[in-house]
C-alpha cells in the first residue's frame, strides 16, 4: 500500500518535497477488520490550514471513498463502498479501534443512484457544511440578500444554490470571470463578482443596493471587511473558513480589526462553526444528505466535481485547488 506522509511544515504554498509517498505492508486480516481500496480521495483547503496543528511527520488526512476488497467484518462486506477520513492512502486496513474513533468518520456510503464521488463532495462533508452552516447559522428568510465568498467551490457553490431554493437573492464572490459566468449562467446566482478585478465596494453596492443580510464566509481578509461594511442591521455571518490566510504563518496574517466596528454598529451575529458539530454528539449528517439528494435529483442543485486522475497527482490537485483551478468539488480518482 502507499500513503502520503507530510514530513515538513508547509511554508507558503505547499511544496512537492514537503510530502513523501511511503510504501507499507498491510498486516494479515483478523476478525472484525476489513481492507479498502481507495476510489476517490478529497483535496481540501483544511489540509493546508491544519498543518501547524500536527506533529511532523504525519499521514495526510482527508476524506476518501474506498471499496472493501477483503473483509472479516459482517457489517462491511466485500464490494461495499465506505466513506472515511483515512486520508491520502491507496489501501487501508480498518479495525474496531478505527471504527470507534469518531474522528475517522467511517460509514457505509448509501447507494442513492448518484455519482459515487459526491460522497466526498455535495453528499459528504462539503454539502453538509453548506447545509447546516448556512441554514442554521445564517437562518435565511425569503427575499433576503445573501453573499457567499469562495462561491464556485465545493461548499460555496452548494450554499448559493440552497439560498436560491430558500428564495433569497444571491451574490457570489469568485476569482475569475469564467467562474462569474458559471455561477450566473449555470448555477442560478443572481450576480457574481470577480474579487480580483473590481472596485469591490462599488461592485457590491451596485448589485446589493439594499444591503446584505447574510454572509457565508469562506475567504476572510479585506473581502470580509468590504462585505460586512455593507451588511444590514442584525445581519448574520456564518464563518466557515478563511482560505485567504491559510498559506500565511500566524505572524504574517494581517492584524486587521477593520471588521469589528461593523459588527458592533450593525449588531451583526458572527458565528464560527465546524461541521463535526452536527456529527457528534448527535449525528445529523443523514438529515442533510437526504435533503441534498432530493435537491440534486430534482435538478435544484447542480453538484459539479472537478476531477484529477491518479494517486500520484494528489499533490498537483491540492496546488490546483489553492490556486483556484477548481469549479465545484476538487477530487482525485485513484
Ligand atoms: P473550495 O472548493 O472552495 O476551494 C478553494 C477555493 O478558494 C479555490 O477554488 C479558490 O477559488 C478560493 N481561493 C483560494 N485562495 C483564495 C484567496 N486568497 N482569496 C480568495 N479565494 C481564494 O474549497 P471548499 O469548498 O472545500 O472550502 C471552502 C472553505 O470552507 C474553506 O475556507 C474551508 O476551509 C472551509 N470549510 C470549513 C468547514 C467547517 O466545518 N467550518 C468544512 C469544510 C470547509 P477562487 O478562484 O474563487 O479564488
Amino acid at each position: 500500500a502507499r500513503k502520503y506522509v507530510v514530513k515538513k511544515y508547509f511554508k507558503g504554498l505547499p511544496k512537492r518535497d514537503d510530502f513523501e509517498i511511503v510504501e507499507y505492508e498491510l498486516p494479515p486480516l483478523k476478525d472484525g477488520q476489513f481492507i479498502m481500496k481507495a476510489e476517490w480521495i478529497s483535496v481540501d483547503p483544511y489540509l493546508r490550514a491544519y498543518n501547524p496543528l500536527n506533529a511532523i511527520p504525519y499521514d495526510q488526512f482527508s476524506f476518501q471513498i474506498g471499496n472493501v476488497t477483503e473483509s472479516k467484518h459482517a457489517d462491511f462486506p466485500v464490494g461495499c463502498k465506505v466513506v472515511s477520513h483515512m486520508g491520502w492512502c491507496d489501501y487501508c486496513l480498518i479495525d474496531e479501534k478505527i471504527l470507534k474513533d469518531e474522528s475517522n468518520k467511517v460509514y457505509k456510503l448509501p447507494d442513492v443512484g448518484l455519482p459515487t464521488e459526491l460522497g466526498v463532495g455535495a453528499l459528504g462533508m462539503h454539502g453538509i457544511t453548506a447545509y447546516f452552516g448556512f441554514l442554521e447559522i445564517c437562518k435565511p428568510k425569503s427575499g433576503e440578500t445573501v453573499v457567499v465568498t469562495g462561491a464556485a467551490g465545493a461548499v460555496g457553490s452548494i450554499v448559493g444554490q440552497i439560498a436560491k431554493i430558500k428564495g433569497c437573492r444571491v451574490i457570489g464572490f469568485v476569482g475569475s470571470d469564467e467562474k462569474v459566468e458559471w455561477l450566473e449562467k449555470e448555477l442560478g446566482f443572481d450576480k457574481a463578482i470577480n474579487y480580483k478585478s473590481k472596485d469591490l465596494s462599488k461592485a457590491l453596492k451596485e448589485v446589493a443596493p439594499n444591503g446584505v443580510d447574510c454572509l457565508f464566509e469562506n475567504v476572510g481578509g479585506e473581502l470580509s471587511a468590504t462585505i460586512m461594511s455593507q451588511m444590514n442591521r442584525r445581519g448574520r455571518v456564518a464563518l466557515c473558513g478563511c482560505i485567504s490566510v491559510y498559506n500565511h504563518d500566524a505572524s504574517e496574517r494581517p492584524k486587521t480589526t477593520s471588521v469589528l466596528p461593523y459588527i458592533v454598529a450593525r449588531e451583526l451575529k458572527v458565528e464560527g462553526f465546524h461541521v463535526r458539530n452536527w456529527y457528534s454528539p448527535v449525528n445529523r449528517w443523514p438529515e442533510a444528505i437526504t435533503a441534498l439528494v432530493g435537491w440534486i435529483k430534482t435538478g435544484k442543485i447542480q453538484a459539479k466535481s472537478h476531477v484529477t486522475e491518479g494517486f500520484d497527482k494528489l499533490f498537483d490537485a491540492l496546488i490546483g485547488l489553492l490556486n483556484g483551478e477548481n469549479f465545484g468539488k476538487a477530487v482525485v480518482k485513484v
